[in-house]
């Protein structure tokens, strides 16, 4: 990539990084980053979907992926767990180069979809032992009990996955996203279309899940889900805008009150820019 392309920047008021040199908000150190990749990119049929992303995250945070629609986060998760080929951008997750160590890579993700992409005519259970299967684990009937357990749907084991609701299937999901024990969960909007229950139930598990140590990066619309990430990427027409916690990003957001205020301004003046 050129150098021109790397300078055709985000909006003048991005904040991205918001201090620091490494993407990582300052005082908090870069030693622990589950994440760290630079320029990463991808162009489709010649348009940049994903321009130049620099992404730093440390590992046992929850990161929320903001923007709009087709601003570039599926593309971007997608290459971070090797299951898309970047044209740019060098890096790390969880220690491994994520572009030549994609397959130990995978062993390490567990990456949800947008979409629920397990099978409808197979029970709970068998959906689950089938991933078990696919990532040959080892005693396998304990790992399956053991997620039903946690995500509580032991009790649910034999009913179809295709007559679920949609919060019990995102419940699923994420059991089945966690059966080979990942350090780093990729989550693409998990909660899209859920009722507000199911998905106060949701987070409560990403936040147990991240106090025993696991990164996590979820994209979301939602506003109150932002707010329960320990910090915020905010994404548009590709670039990041701005990277930073709460409170930090608030602050520098001239006249923000909260995180919609900034989503609001970012993507306006994103833009005006880019429209522009
Ligand atoms: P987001 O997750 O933020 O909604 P995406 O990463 O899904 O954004 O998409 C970014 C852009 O890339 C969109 O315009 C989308 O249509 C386009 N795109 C994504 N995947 C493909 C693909 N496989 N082929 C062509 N265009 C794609």
């Amino acid at each position: 990539m050129s150098d021109s392309e790397r300078s055709a920047g985000p909006p003048q008021a991005s904040s991205h990084p918001p201090e620091g040199s490494a993407g990582v908000p300052a005082g908090r150190g870069a030693d622990a980053l589950a994440i760290d990749v630079k320029g990463l990119s991808k162009s489709f049929n010649g348009r940049k979907v994903v321009d130049n992303v620099d992404l730093q995250v440390r590992t046992g945070t929850i990161v929320g992926f903001l923007g709009p629609n087709g601003s570039g986060k599926t593309t971007s998760m997608r290459m971070l767990c090797g299951l898309l080929t970047p044209d740019g951008g060098e890096g790390r997750c969880l220690g491994l180069d994520f572009r030549r160590q994609q397959l130990e890579l995978k062993r390490q993700v567990g990456y949800m979809t947008q979409k629920f992409g397990l099978y409808e005519d197979l029970s709970i259970r068998e959906n689950l032992e089938f991933v078990a299967r696919l990532f040959e684990l080892e005693d396998r009937a304990r790992v399956v009990d053991e997620a039903l357990e946690r995500l509580g749907l032991k009790t649910r084991e034999k009913q179809l996955a295709g007559s679920l609701s949609g919060g019990w299937k995102q419940r699923l999901a994420l059991a089945a996203c966690l059966l080979h024990t990942p350090k780093l969960l990729l989550l693409d909007e998990p909660t899209a279309g859920v009722d507000p229950k199911a998905r106060r139930e949701f987070w409560d598990q990403i936040k147990q899940l991240a106090g025993e140590g696991i990164t996590v990066l979820v994209s979301t619309h939602y506003m109150d889900e932002a707010e329960r990430c320990d910090e915020l990427v905010y994404i548009a027409y590709g670039k990041v805008l701005a990277h930073g916690t709460q409170e930090e990003l608030i602050e520098q957001v001239k006249g923000a009150k909260n995180l919609e205020d900034v989503f609001v301004e970012l993507i306006g003046q994103a833009k005006d820019n880019f429209d522009a």
